[in-house]
């Protein structure tokens, strides 16, 4: 039986005090990302399995340990989306956006699903606000990209984020640097944990961003990808970073930032906070220019970044910046008698009608009871009708706040708040 009343573990369910904190969040990133361009897309909460296998990475923990896939009813394998990337780049080649005027700029926010060990910040179900960013190569896009991540933790107030940037090159200085990093860990392989043992030979950037706290890879002493930048990347980078200083968006360089999806190259970023414990990545992103070939397209660059949302209000309360709740009424409307009852279900509506949000006594409280209920759910006004009201037609509006009182005519009520 507990099984139909407890939610799956890594869940969360949102209640409704709460869902105004949301709300206020993915109102102040949605307006951040039209502020600079952005238009928001959606597409489904599954796809194809191959998506992630071929764009994510056959190596990466997602792919291999982290995706909730299974088989449909007509046999296809299924996969609820580990992340929102993947799915962006399908949604631009299948619709043609890539072939249209171009940069195309998007945004999403979206459940995702990773079967990973639950803990503060850490969910099977968690939420992403992503970005992404079509059909330009220049350091322009890359700069664009960070500053929105860096207004949208500017407008939501949060101190102690710390950003950093790396460039992880192209595929041809990347190879260069996998030799020397292979050659570096190969020396101290026995002092490795099984899985980064595994990714000497699959994925060795990886060992870079081992989480397990007993392999001893001495990452602080491995060659650092900056030394086996090409010119060209090399310039890129340089653009990026003296862009960003002008721009006033402080960064620091970390050359230990390798992300953990596959498809990157070139920029990646992460913004990090100390204060929330472990889990402190509130950002991460960066460019991935290979990867709508990659999936059989066309070759347009892309880069973008996914914030994760239960990151981000934990620490938005731990800061103390959330704001108060509004309040689920403004009036509210109490009564006496049976026939104030249904006037002051008549007067509420009416109000409503003209966007006033207001409540009346649905459940048949005393005054008293309906007063204290008005006070618990913030209403800024109250009203009290009973027969004498009805008989003089008109009723008097208390402001809760200073206990102010005003007449008013029960027929110009709704006006009086609209
Ligand atoms: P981490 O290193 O913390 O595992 P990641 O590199 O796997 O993060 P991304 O795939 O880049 O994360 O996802 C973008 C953002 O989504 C992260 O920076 C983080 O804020 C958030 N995020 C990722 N996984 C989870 C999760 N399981 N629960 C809550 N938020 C998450
Ligand atoms: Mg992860």
């Amino acid at each position: 039986m507990a099984l139909i009343t407890t939610a799956p573990r890594g869940t969360q369910d949102l209640l409704p005090e709460d869902s105004y904190k949301n709300q206020w969040l993915e109102n102040t990133l949605k307006q951040a990302a039209a502020d600079f361009g952005f238009s928001e897309i959606r597409f489904p909460t599954f796809e194809h399995t191959e998506l992630f296998n071929r764009s994510v990475g056959d190596t990466t923990d997602i792919v291999q340990k982290e995706m909730y896939t299974f088989e449909d009813k007509g046999g296809r394998s299924i996969t609820l989306r580990p992340e929102g990337t993947a799915s962006a780049v399908r949604l631009l080649l299948e619709n043609g956006l890539d072939k249209g005027l171009l940069p195309v700029k998007a945004y999403y926010l979206i459940p995702c699903f990773r079967y990973e060990k639950p803990q503060a910040g850490r969910m099977r179900e968690f939420h992403q606000f992503g970005v992404e960013f079509f059909g330009s190569a220049t350091p322009k896009a890359d700069c664009e990209i960070i500053a929105l991540a860096d207004e949208c933790i500017r407008r939501l107030g949060i101190k102690g984020i710390s950003l950093y940037i790396n460039s992880i090159g192209c595929p041809e200085c990347r190879a260069e640097y996998r030799k020397a990093l292979v050659e570096y860990f190969k020396k101290r392989e026995d002092k490795l944990c099984k899985l980064c043992r595994e990714r000497l030979n699959t994925n060795p950037l990886r060992v870079l961003d081992c989480k397990d706290p007993d392999c001893d890879g001495d990452v602080d002493g491995a060659p650092v990808i900056t030394d086996y930048l090409c010119d060209d990347c090399a310039a890129h980078f340089g653009q990026v970073k003296a862009l960003l200083t002008e721009s006033g968006v402080n960064f620091t360089v970390n050359p230990r930032i390798v992300r953990g999806l596959d498809y990157y190259n070139g920029i990646v970023f992460e913004f990090v906070s100390s204060d929330i414990g472990a889990q402190g990545t509130v950002c991460g992103g960066g460019r991935y220019d290979g990867l709508a070939a990659q999936m059989g397209g066309s070759p347009i660059c892309g880069l973008g970044f996914g914030m994760g949302l239960e990151r981000l209000l934990l620490l938005l309360e731990k800061q103390g910046l959330m704001p108060e709740s509004a309040g689920r009424a403004r009036v509210f409307i109490g009564s006496m008698g049976e026939k104030a009852e249904k006037e002051a279900f008549r007067l509420a509506l009416a109000l409503r009608r003209k966007g006033v949000a207001a409540e009346y006594d649905s459940v048949g409280r005393s005054v008293k009871a309906q007063m204290k209920y008005a006070d618990k759910i913030g209403a800024e006004y109250t009203v009290v009708l009973g027969d004498s009201e009805l008989e003089a037609g008109s009723c008097r509006v208390k402001r809760m706040s200073d206990g102010e009182t005003k007449d008013v005519a029960l027929g110009a009520l709704a006006d009086f708040f609209a």
